[in-house]
Parts: C-alpha cells; structure tokens; sequence
C-alpha cells in the first residue's frame, strides 16, 4: 500500500465515522407525543406536539428534540426512558406554595378566614413551626409534588435554609423565598431580625446550587409596611433576586390599604417599588381594569391559586381580564391549609373551568392557555422564561411522562384537552428534573417515603395533642 492510498483509506475511515457516530447522551426519554409547550396560545401544530418523540438529554439540559426515528439515527445514552403510550411534557411549575404547611392539612377547615388564622394556624405556627416541623413538612410536599409531575415551586415560608437543603437532596428546583413580616414569627420578634435573616440567606445561596434560587418574601401589603415592602424591593434589586409576594388577595385588604394609604394594593406596591423587580404576586383577586394594564406592562408574574381563593372564600380572580390584557400568568397551589392538597392539575382543570362558569362564556379560558400557565407561561411568571417551561433545545431537562393507557384517557382526540380536562396527579409515571430522574412507575429515587410519612404522623399527633388541651 503506497503512502496516497493510505492517507485516502485513513481519511475515508474517518470521514465514515464522523457520519455515522452516535454522540453518546445520558438520557434518551420517548413518547407517544411530546407536548413541548411551545406553541403560541391555542395554536398547536405538528412541531409544538411531536407524534412518536424523543427528547435527548446531556448534563441536564435537553440537547434535540424530534421524532424517535431522527433522535434513535443520532444518539444513545444507557439509560432510556420508553414512551409506549406516555404523554411526554414539560414539569409543571407550582407558582406559590408554603410547602411545610403541607402538616396543616386538613387540621381546620369551614372557618372564617380570620378565625381559622389566630385560632389555629398562627397559634399552632408558633408552638409547632421549628427547623425539624419545615424539614418533614417540605419532604413530604415534595413527595406530593414529585409524584404529581411537579418540577418546580415557589415557596414562602420559615426557615428557608432547611428548604433549600431538603431541595438539594430531593433534586426538584425552586425558588425558595424567605418569609418576614411586621409580627413576631417563628424564629423571629418581628421585621428587622426576620429580614436580616433573609438577607443572610439570599446572600448565602445565591448561585450556591444551579436548582435552587433565593428570593425575599414580605407577607402580604397588610402585613408588611410600606417602608419595609420598599427596603425589601431595594435589596432584591441590589442582590438581583425576586421577590415573591401575597398582592390583592381579598376585600379585607383592598380595604385596608385604602383605609391607611388611600389608595389600592397593586398601586401600593408600585410605589414602593415592586413593579421595578423580577416580582412574583400570588393571588390578584381583586384588581382593577387600570391595575390590570399596569401589570401588564411591568410585566410582573401573576400567580392565580383557584383552589385556595375559593376555600378562603377570597373570590375569583379576573383571569380572563388578565389573560386578555397580557398579564404574564402562572398557577399555584398556595399552603396545603387552605388547598389542600399540592396538584397542579385541580389547579389547571380549575383556571380552565372556573372562569367559563363565573363569566357564562365557555371561551373565557381555553384549554391550552391553562396548561400554558402551569408551563411555558409558569415559567416566565417566576423569572425563568428560556430555561424550563418548554421542551426545547437548550432548556435544562424538566420533564414529566403521563401514562394514556387508562380508561379516563381513552379515547385520544386531543392531547392538549385530556391534559386539562380529564388527566389526574396519578397518571403521572415519570419525573426528571435537571435530567435527573427523581419519581419512575410508583418509586422515589431521592426520598424515603414511609419514613418521611412515618415522621409527618408523628408531629401530626403532638398538634392534635396541644389542640385537645385547648378543648379544640
Ligand atoms: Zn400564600
């Protein structure tokens, strides 16, 4: 063999194996169709649900997404995930949630909203709420969420560090918001010290863990005075972090905030400069039409949590109003006290069926701009438009599969239709978050289960305990 003749086998052997190779992935996850979410409002099309799909995934971000045929032709990993007769989508994204609270449920119900607060909640808050109360109660939200198809949440509760490390392990994403507030709280006298704490904690894990984002949480614009609700937009703009808060939840506080700043929440927190943030406001039950287009142009998340303002009996927020108007809109569960569970699903049926009941209009809310809300639109709501929310190249792998094969799910006509108005918590079969698989056919990779229920019974029965001995 002469040396030419060499030169062109070598460069042919290479040339046929720079074609042919199969780049090597860590997960390769298929489905019947995949609902990447990205589609603008109702107008799905062939590229935005994939029939026979696959989505490759590398160091947690989704790498290609396309039929099965073309990602089979260009990848393999070791680990794959079949899509026999799984809806393959995005992770849902719970807007508002104070996820220890999930060790309140169902403790009080049926009661007056001020009653239900000083006589149990807070009463209980303050006996009760400790570092080893927030571990269990946030583990056992996660499992909840996890098997629900739950990826990411936003939190607002005490002791935020124990969250963010009960994240770590569990592997979903958040946003998890330190709690402060005017009153003395668990751990705290009042304001000063519960903000210095936040501050602490913003600082501490601001980049700390790619998964898990602090953020400052003020309670509500009736909790929280104007001074403070500025100084906490000031630090979350000079420590670049979001702000997640409680806005126009109900009448007592449109009132309130009438009576001593006369004028309406959402003006009231413009001015104190949480329109100039990346802002999350749960609730928004009772804005006006102005209030509307100012958030529409501060484009500021808005999260609606149907099931809870209904069992509060707060109302019904204006969803189409805002929807229309071009509110950027998210959903949430809120606490598992005034829920009660942690699905999404009840959340995104609810914004779909609600708002055509409450306005006699059966367009009021269509079935895709409720999903879109717990997705793609979700994830703009809470500040991370481009990386979850959507399949999409380059988007970190968030990814849920629901089991069709069921007799609720049968027969198929419209994906984006069983999705919201006929799929349960319970059809969920996977949940991969950061291309991490954390929840496959009935079993947790990153929880213990039984132990965490175990734990959950027993702070469960020294509340029933303290509550008997008050003769409640
Ligand atoms: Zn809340």
């Amino acid at each position: 063999m002469n040396r030419v003749t060499l030169i062109f086998l070598l460069g042919f052997m290479f040339f046929t194996n720079g074609c042919y190779a199969m780049e090597k992935v860590d997960l390769i996850i298929y489905g019947r169709y995949v609902v990447t979410m990205t589609a603008d409002h109702e107008k799905t099309d062939k590229e935005s649900i994939i029939e026979n799909g696959a989505v490759a995934v590398k160091n947690g971000v989704i790498i290609a997404v396309g039929t099965a045929a073309t990602i089979d032709a260009s990848y393999n990993a070791d680990q794959k995930i079949s899509g026999k007769n799984k809806i393959l989508m995005p992770g849902l994204i719970n807007g508002h949630a104070h996820s220890a609270m999930t060790l309140f449920r169902g403790i009080a119900d049926d009661l007056p909203l001020m009653d239900w607060l000083t006589g149990y909640i807070f009463p209980l808050e303050g006996q009760f709420v400790s570092p080893e109360f927030v571990k269990t109660g946030v583990e056992l939200a996660c499992l909840e969420m996890i098997k629900g198809g739950t990826t990411t949440f936003v939190d607002m509760y005490f002791y935020p560090e124990v969250s963010a490390k009960v994240i770590q392990k569990c592997g979903m994403r958040a946003i998890i918001g330190s709690a402060s507030i005017d009153f003395p709280s668990p751990g705290f006298k009042g304001w000063d010290d519960s903000f210095g704490a936040a501050v602490d904690f913003v600082q501490k894990w601001k980049g700390k863990d790619s998964r898990i984002i602090p953020a400052f949480a003020p309670h509500a614009p009736y909790t929280v005075s104007a001074q403070h609700l500025s100084d906490a937009a000031s630090m979350a703009k000079k420590l670049d972090v979001p702000v997640t808060i409680h806005v126009a939840e109900d009448r007592s506080e449109t009132a309130t905030i009438k009576e001593q700043y006369g004028t309406t929440p959402v003006r009231h927190v413009e001015k104190q400069g949480l329109l100039n943030v990346t802002s999350i406001f749960a609730h928004m039950v009772q804005p006006d039409d102005e209030e509307i287009n100012i958030l529409a142009k501060a484009k500021i998340g808005i999260i609606h949590n149907p099931t809870s303002n209904l069992k509060t009996a707060a109302g019904i927020a204006p969803l189409p109003k805002m929807l229309k108007a071009g509110v950027v809109l998210g959903l949430g569960t809120d606490g598992a006290a005034s829920n009660n569970d942690l699905n999404m699903w009840e959340e995104i049926r609810l914004a779909a069926l609600l708002h055509k009941g409450n306005n006699h209009d059966a367009t009021a809310i269509p079935a895709y701009a409720a999903l879109n809300m717990a997705t793609a639109s979700g994830a703009q709501a809470i500040g991370l438009k481009g990386k979850i929310g959507e399949i999409k190249v380059g988007q970190r792998a968030d990814l849920i599969q629901l089991d069709f094969d069921r007799p609720h799910l049968t027969p198929l006509y419209n994906v984006i239709s069983h999705l919201v108005y006929a799929a349960n918590a319970d059809d969920v079969v996977a949940t991969i978050v950061d291309g991490k698989v954390l929840y496959k056919d009935g079993k947790f990779l990153t929880l213990d289960e039984e132990k965490i229920k175990e734990d959950a019974n027993k702070i469960a029965q020294a509340m029933v305990k303290a509550l008997a001995k008050e003769g409640k």
